[in-house]
């Protein structure tokens, strides 16, 4: 890997941090020890925004991230090494359910914005009143938020893409959409110049993609944040209710206060491990993920789907109505043939025709809550899907299987175990009325959300309206568990508002 920027701190160089000092111990590992004013767990939308914003306003922070260093000159196509090296578990984390959702997470200095898609969507309007409506969240209505979005999106270049950059998978889709006469639009994503050459999942190799690598974090360092990377937070230390900063193996940091941004799963477990107790009982729950799901279609036509930008358009004709998005997105040969429900000779004969594949995902807004639990420090990540949910699946498929049919779909290979390919728009539209265990289903997601739950009501709510625990003083948390419920769409854009929006209180009251 490429050597980190000034500021950020490796295992090997923590000795450099300015400020910090070992304390020796005659038995057992030293300790590194340092104050700063705030303390930010986890690097990625959450923590590298709350960073940045409170390094520029002159706040002293030291971030904690848990994952390594990697840079723009470190990604390219080699999957296997980037699951290993920019994922938690390799991208291979499960929650519990029947079906399981195979679900990741970015582990690595940016956290999942180095690996995400890039989608840069405000929240729903309908969203945001809800959340003011039945969670009494203050000053979160889209007028009170705009100027919130308006900052992120300048700070991480978001925009359409160059029609250049989006290849044939993408433009079937939205041909088939539009033949079918849905609603589609063009993806907003935090990009500059981007190639399209579709390794966004694997980090950017051109730079394009804005990531909190390329975004925030150099303006953090700028302004003289210092980031301990290669360092697991074991526990956020107390004094009393006060929390006073954080450990883990090796180092200690003190400080006034301290924001958890680790992310919808861990930041659950992490404040469950530090004896945090939430009298509203929902720390960890609330829990939500937007399943997915995946099909794999031959085309007539050759498709060559790695090339361009993925998820160029969304179809959103049943985004508002049914909670269901549509979108194509490639995905590597490797990780096609692993998922796919067969093999042999019949897998030789799919994969052979990789080169005429468009793969397109549905995104659901699930209308289930799941739960985290800490088990010895750490999560495990429980989730049910409905019936009803598993029925709106099965739509979501039929949907995505009659548009590809109408752009030349020959063959659609669906994730739902002893169903057929389906050969036609009939089959396809045949698929609704059809009961898919739920037990035969493959589900997976990057989008979790909501497991501190911010809120009026400390009864019912784990965080205030602003990111601070109710159950705690000077403990804030600003990611993807403040959501209190699921918001149909991409959801970086919404936490790096929220994050802004926290740090710009703790300026406030600084
Ligand atoms: C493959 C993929 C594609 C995605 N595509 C999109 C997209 O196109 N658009 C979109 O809007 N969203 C997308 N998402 C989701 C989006 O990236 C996440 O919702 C968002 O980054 C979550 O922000 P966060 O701050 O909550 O957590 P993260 O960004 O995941 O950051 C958490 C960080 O905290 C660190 N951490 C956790 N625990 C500890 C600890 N105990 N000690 C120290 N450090 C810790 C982690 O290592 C990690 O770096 C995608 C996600 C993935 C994985
Ligand atoms: S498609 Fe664009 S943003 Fe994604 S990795 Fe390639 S150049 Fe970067």
């Amino acid at each position: 890997m490429s050597a980190p920027p000034p500021g950020v701190y490796l295992p090997q160089a923590w000795g450099g941090l300015p400020g910090a000092r070992w304390r020796r111990r005659r038995f057992g590992r030293d300790v590194l020890e340092v104050r700063a004013d705030v303390v930010v767990v986890g690097s990625g939308a959450g923590g590298g925004v709350v960073a940045a914003e409170l390094a520029e306003a002159g706040v002293d922070v030291v971030v904690v991230e848990e994952g390594g260093w990697a840079g723009t000159e470190d990604f390219g196509p080699d999957a296997g090494r980037a699951l290993r090296g920019l994922y938690r578990d390799a991208g291979m984390r499960m929650a519990l359910g029947v079906p399981p959702v195979l679900f990741s997470e970015g582990r690595c200095v940016g956290g999942s914005t180095v690996i995400n898609g890039g989608m840069t969507w405000r929240t729903p309007e309908r969203i945001l009143d809800g959340w003011a409506l039945d969670d009494g969240v203050e000053h979160i209505r889209a007028k009170d938020m705009e100027r919130w979005f308006e900052r992120v999106e300048r700070r991480v270049s978001a925009g359409r893409q160059a029609d250049w950059s989006i290849g044939r998978d993408n433009q079937l889709l939205a041909e088939g959409a539009a033949k079918l006469g849905w609603h589609t639009v063009k993806n907003i994503r935090n990009q500059l110049h981007c190639a399209g050459s579709n390794n966004c999942a694997f980090g950017c190799p051109t730079g394009a993609k804005r990531s909190v690598i390329l975004s925030y974090l150099p303006r953090a360092l700028a302004f003289g944040a210092r980031v301990l990377a290669g360092a697991r937070v074991d526990r956020v230390l107390f004094d009393g209710r006060r929390a006073t900063g954080v450990e883990g193996p090796g180092f200690r940091v003190r400080a006034n206060r301290t924001v958890v941004c680790g992310g919808a799963v861990q930041t659950p477990a992490l404040l469950q491990t530090s004896g945090v107790r939430s009298r509203s009982g929902n720390l960890g729950r609330r829990l939500s993920l937007h399943p997915n799901i995946k099909l794999v279609a031959l085309m007539r036509e050759p498709v060559r789907g790695w090339q361009g930008v993925h998820q160029a358009f969304q179809v959103e004709e049943h985004g508002d109505s049914e909670g269901l998005r549509l979108a194509a997105v490639n995905v590597p040969p490797s990780l096609t043939a692993m998922t796919l429900p067969m093999y042999g000779a019949e897998l030789a004969r799919v994969m052979g025709r990789y080169d005429h594949m468009v793969v397109a995902g549905m995104l659901m807004e699930d209308s289930v809550y799941g739960r985290v639990r800490a088990v010895g420090g750490t999560p495990v990540t429980t989730y049910q899907v409905t019936d009803d949910d598993g029925r709106r699946l099965v739509r979501g498929a039929s949907l995505l299987a009659e548009l590809l049919f109408e752009v030349g779909a020959e063959e659609i290979i669906l994730p739902f175990e002893g169903v057929p390919s389906l050969k036609s728009v009939d089959d396809a539209r045949a698929l609704t009325d059809q009961t898919v265990a739920l037990s035969k289903m493959e589900l997976v997601t990057v989008h979790i959300m909501g497991t501190a739950a911010m809120g009026s009501d400390p009864t019912r709510h784990v965080c205030d309206s602003y990111g601070g625990v109710y159950d705690a003083d000077s403990l804030f948390v600003a990611d993807a568990s403040l959501f209190p419920g699921p918001i149909g769409i991409n959801p970086m854009e919404t936490i790096m508002a929220l994050a802004t929006r926290v740090a710009s209180r703790l300026i406030e009251s600084s």
